[in-house]
């Protein structure tokens, strides 16, 4: 048995079916992401996990144990959420410790694993600061510094990371999955950002309307997706219909199925492409834009619009209506 199970869940929120038949398991000390789009039903399972929201049908099970029907605060897990939610007349320490404190644990106990929270989290010096007077990100360590203390089972994390900016999210994120790595700790995270969900996870489930839509390690998600959904949410596919994979390639696809290309896995040059084995097609470039170290090309190809993602050195190596030249293999035409 896996170390979280759900099984069968069904969730309505009045006539809204919200999670339809979930079936999941996690095993201990991994690292799971749920994603998906705004409103798809993540937080809501999590909030089933810790208790906050019973099920309509179905069974959840933690450790060996049936905890449908559990009360939230026997569960012992742990949640942090998109807003810190910190006591605001408490320090940094004091915080972390309020847990301990309410199951009365010895004095000294508590001060050593609220030290030891505090170097985990890279909080030194700032233990008898005020949430206040500290960034965003830093409120975000102290309230997961509060969740780790208390050595819950399961680690939830809900959008932990959305409410801070860029620059500090990379930094949190990889303390994130440090920590609960070096605690052996089981967290589920959700987000709704396909980037931190590769970065982040050993298992993502991707979730659409209520169902997951698709579950594996982050590259097998990246790289065979199941579904047109699974290829518009993650990598960034084309999405070709079976005529629009004609007018482009010149070739008659059987399976009456949509075809999805990554941007990055186009040949893109100014001169025709020899290379027999591939699909050779010209096209006129109509746009470019900078992603990070990428240009993103859109070329239109008898009248189907393309992205070809091609590496950002230091210029623009295709002009806007320059003729380009494509290929593509067969290999990275998935039939969905
Ligand atoms: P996500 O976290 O994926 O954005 P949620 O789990 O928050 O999605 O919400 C899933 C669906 O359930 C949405 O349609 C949302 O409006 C609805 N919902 C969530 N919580 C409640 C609630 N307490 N009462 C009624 N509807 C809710
Ligand atoms: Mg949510």
């Amino acid at each position: 048995m896996a170390y979280i199970e759900f099984k069968n869940i069904d969730k309505f929120f009045g006539r809204n079916h919200v999670l339809r038949g979930i079936n999941m398991e996690i095993e201990k000390g991994q690292f799971v992401t749920l994603l998906g789009p705004s409103g798809c039903g993540k937080s809501t399972l999590l909030r089933c996990l810790a208790g906050l929201e019973t099920i309509d049908g179905g069974a959840i099970f933690l450790d060996g144990e049936d905890i449908t029907r559990k009360d939230p605060k026997d569960r012992n897990i742990g949640m942090v959420f998109q807003h810190y939610s910190l006591f605001p007349n408490m320090t940094v320490a004091e915080n972390i410790a309020f847990g301990l404190k309410l199951k009365k644990t010895d004095r000294a106990v508590i001060e050593k694993k609220v030290a030891d929270a505090i170097r985990m989290v890279e909080l030194e010096g700032k233990e008898d600061q005020y949430p206040s007077n500290l960034s965003g990100g830093q409120q975000q360590r102290v309230a997961l510094a509060r969740s780790i203390v208390m050595e819950p089972k399961v680690l939830l994390l809900d959008e932990p990371l959305s409410a801070i900016d860029a620059k500090l999210r990379k930094s949190l994120q990889a303390s994130i999955k440090q920590i609960t790595k070096e605690l052996g700790l089981t967290a589920v995270f959700v987000t709704h950002d396909q980037d931190e969900a590769m970065v982040m996870s050993d298992v993502i489930n991707l979730f659409h309307d209520g169902k997951i839509e698709q579950s594996g390690d982050p590259v097998s998600v990246y790289t065979r997706p199941v579904s047109s959904f699974a290829a518009g949410f993650i990598g960034n596919y084309n999405l070709l219909s079976v005529k629009d994979f004609t007018l482009v390639t010149g070739k008659v696809r059987q399976s009456g199925k949509e075809t999805a290309i990554r941007p990055e896995t186009f040949t893109i040059s100014h001169q025709p492409i020899k290379n027999d084995d591939e699909y050779h097609f010209e096209g006129i470039v109509e746009s470019n834009s900078p992603r990070g170290n990428v240009l993103r090309y859109t070329v239109n190809v008898n009248g189907v619009r393309i992205h070809i993602d091609a590496l950002f050195r230091s210029r623009v190596l295709f002009e806007d209506g320059s003729r380009v030249y494509v290929s593509v293999a067969e290999k990275n035409c998935i039939v969905l």
